[in-house]
């Protein structure tokens, strides 16, 4: 049995609630349903409603009892099969793909040929015009090795080697961000590279309560990782929460457990890895010039899980020429949770939409984030609004104000 006190707090920050009114959809509902019918009635609509969670972690932040509603729900999920519950094949076939993350090159170079042929003639709201919406733009290079010195002002003789796990939605689907990111260092003392033999982080798996993929996973990515030293950079939010969290998988096998925290110790998310460079911005703007009014886009992984660790919004202010722009109510979730919104598009779309139009009334000139998936989710729902705002990865965004300079770092972060 739960120690679940019907006090009602996690109610009030659910975004899927907010959005359907269900008390099944809350947490306490679900530990309700748990504690009385168990996982032996797991019947279709059972589980429907166990994957009506976008794990943003909300609900564990304000508990008032400090139950780890995630592991709950998990744990839950572990327990049906892969291919029950809403859209099961869909989002089976998704994290199949994760399983080969370099197939998602062809999965963007079909969806921008669609984009290409399709254009405009696809309705504005659309689901497949949604769905084509984060691959518009230009032709983007297919990414390299990673192996190689992205050139830059600084001697490549001089500058140190720095480990990066930049993701399978950056490397694979969006190229853009990953050269932004070694643009971005390419004025630093270091040369970004990503190890051979990476796989995807494993959050989806961990999402979908498949905990031995997640495992697999992960095992894969602290061999690899553990070959080589000194800080993980990580730039994506949500890679790097469940990077953080992967000691949390290996509860029963010391072993690995031990090696895991040895990895989690090293990693550092893409703002916290600035701000410990002592970055130094080169502003031109001044008082008087009009600065870009910017929306920083909170990932929930980070909010509620790492909530130490976001400075983004320290280094957008630090350039000078950004003004940070807030939602009364506080910062909330997109939508999209991963693979929540391909099991429950309507709801997705919903606290999507509701979203935009309340930071469109802010009148931002640009939306930054940096989780993959909710740059994904922003880009869906600016187009569904008819809003050409555009929606950038923090280091697209610091690469494009040309903002920042380095110091030399002397990998002394590492504990
Ligand atoms: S994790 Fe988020 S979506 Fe899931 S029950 Fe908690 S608050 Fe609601
Ligand atoms: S906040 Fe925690 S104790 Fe209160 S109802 Fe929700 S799950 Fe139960």
């Amino acid at each position: 049995m739960s120690t679940c006190a019907k006090c009602g707090a996690c109610s009030t920050v659910c975004p899927v609630f907010r959005t359907s009114g269900k008390e099944s959809h809350t947490a306490r509902g679900k530990l309700h349903l748990l504690d009385t019918l168990g996982l032996e009635k797991s019947s279709s609509v059972f589980i429907d409603i166990f994957s009506a969670c976008l794990l943003c972690g909300a609900c564990a932040a304000v508990c008032s009892r400090k139950i780890d509603i995630n592991k709950e729900l998990l744990a839950a999920r572990n327990s049906f099969s892969s291919l029950a519950g809403p859209h099961a094949y869909e989002k089976y076939l998704a994290r199949k793909l994760l399983d080969y993350p370099g197939s998602l090159t062809g999965l963007r170079i079909l969806a921008k040929t669609c984009g290409k042929v399709l254009g405009d003639k696809l309705p504005r709201d659309s689901g497949l015009r949604l769905r084509l919406a984060p691959f518009e733009g230009d032709a983007l290079p297919v990414p390299d090795d990673g192996q190689h010195e992205e050139g830059g002002a600084v001697n490549i003789n001089t500058r140190a080697s720095l480990v990066w796990f930049p993701g399978c939605s950056a490397r694979y689907l969006f190229p853009d961000i990953l050269d932004s990111c070694k643009s971005l260092f390419s004025q630093s003392s270091f040369v970004l590279q990503y190890p051979d033999g990476l796989a995807c982080c494993g959050l989806a798996d961990c999402a979908a309560g498949d905990c031995a993929s997640a495992q697999k996973k992960a095992r894969r990515n602290i061999e690899v990782m553990g070959a080589t030293e000194g800080p993980i950079l990580v730039t994506c939010a949500s890679c790097y929460a469940h990077l953080k969290k992967y000691p949390e998988l290996f509860i029963h096998d010391a072993h690995w457990q031990t090696r895991a925290e040895e990895m989690a110790l090293r990693v550092m998310e893409l703002s916290e890895f600035l701000e410990n460079q002592s970055v130094r911005h080169s502003a031109s703007g001044t008082e008087e010039e009009q600065k870009l009014r910017v929306f920083y886009h909170d990932p929930c992984h980070l909010r509620h899980e790492t909530p130490s660790v976001d400075k983004a919004r320290e280094q957008l202010e630090k350039t000078g020429e950004m003004e940070v722009i807030e939602l009364p109510d506080g910062p909330r979730c997109c939508g999209q949770g991963g693979l929540f919104y391909v099991a429950h598009p309507d709801i997705s779309a919903a606290i999507r939409d509701q979203l935009v139009q309340d930071v469109l009334a802010l009148k931002p000139d640009v939306v930054t984030s940096t989780c993959s998936g909710c740059l994904m989710q922003w880009q869906q729902g600016l187009v569904a609004a008819g809003s050409e705002i555009k929606v950038l990865h923090l280091a697209q965004l610091l690469k494009e104000k040309n903002g920042v300079e380095f110091f030399l770092y002397q990998f002394s972060v590492i504990q």
